[in-house]
């Protein structure tokens, strides 16, 4: 019988997941199936546990539901735990549920795809949502120095005492930016907004690079921003996307499949 998998969202309709599985299988011969679900803003519980009773192996979780998805869970990881948020879930044969985050490890794998070693670097994190939250104990364990910013400071605060067990972490206000990073990572919703974060151009030189974790057709606005303050090197998060999604694939299936055709055919396709 086809194993059966599926993305939980809302919207969905959007989502790149079913083609990025749907290729990995075909990659790795697996024989599985894919879609995507939308889940009523309310009742996203009810609509992931009908997947299950109907024979649904595992599932990715996305927008708004990936701190339902931790709740929903029997058991986690420990990245899952620290990030609060669960992108993957796993039926086990007993009935109960699993749950994981890729996203860190989606990210760190990308960023070193895209601009080489990080350990050492002065990294900053703008933005402290779930998306930074799953992402900061990977960027620790590979040996950056972050420092996490957010419009909203307090919620910088909790993640650098949260995580300050597992590496040099400190939050600051954005007002006290006033030296370039090697790195600066956005993991901000305002450019899905259309918004632009304010930031001070001091954090930028030519060395620094950029990464958006927010991707589309044209240059994310973030990385508009640090080309005009003098970047030379910046990357949006459509690799994040993939990256994430084979780490679920892997957990699901025991192989880890290749990521860059997929990346590249997703690319032409946005474009
Ligand atoms: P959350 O809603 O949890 O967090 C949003 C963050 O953005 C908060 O820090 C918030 O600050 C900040 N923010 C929102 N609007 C503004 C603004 N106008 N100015 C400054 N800061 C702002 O979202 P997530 O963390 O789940 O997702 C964040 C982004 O990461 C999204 O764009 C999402 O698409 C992307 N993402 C990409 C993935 C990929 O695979 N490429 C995977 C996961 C997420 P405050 O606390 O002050 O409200």
């Amino acid at each position: 019988m086809t194993d059966k998998y599926a993305v939980f969202g809302n919207p969905i309709a959007q989502s790149k997941s079913p083609y990025i599985h749907t290729e990995f299988a075909k990659q790795t011969q697996q024989t599985m199936s894919y879609q995507a679900i939308l889940a009523p803003v309310d009742q996203f519980s009810q609509s992931l546990m009908a997947f299950f009773t109907a024979g649904g192996k595992g599932a990715n979780v996305t927008a708004p539901f990936k701190e339902q998805a931790f709740a929903a869970c029997d058991e986690l990881s420990d990245l899952a735990k620290l990030a609060g948020a669960v992108n993957t879930l796993i039926y086990l044969p007993d009935g109960r549920i699993r749950g994981d985050n890729t996203d860190g490890i989606g990210l760190v794998t990308d960023v070193i795809q895209h601009f080489g070693d990080i350990a050492g670097k002065r990294l900053l994190l703008v933005g402290a949502g779930g998306a930074a939250r799953g992402c900061i104990k990977p960027l620790l364990q590979a040996g950056v120095k972050l420092t996490i910013c957010n419009r909203t400071f307090s919620k910088a605060q909790n993640l650098a005492e949260l995580f300050i067990e597992f590496g040099d972490v400190t939050a600051k206000p954005i007002y006290e930016l006033d030296s370039p990073f090697d790195l600066i990572v956005n993991s901000t919703s305002a450019g899905l907004a259309g918004e632009l974060i304010t930031l001070p151009s001091s954090i930028i030189n030519s060395a620094t690079q950029c990464y958006d974790m927010s991707y589309g057709a044209e240059v994310t606005l973030f990385n508009q921003w640090a080309l005009s303050q003098g970047a030379d090197q910046v990357a949006d998060g459509l690799g994040m996307l993939v990256g994430q999604a084979a780490q679920s694939f892997s957990i699901w299936r025991g192989v880890m499949p290749k990521t860059q055709v997929v990346h590249d055919t997703l690319r032409a396709q946005l474009s």
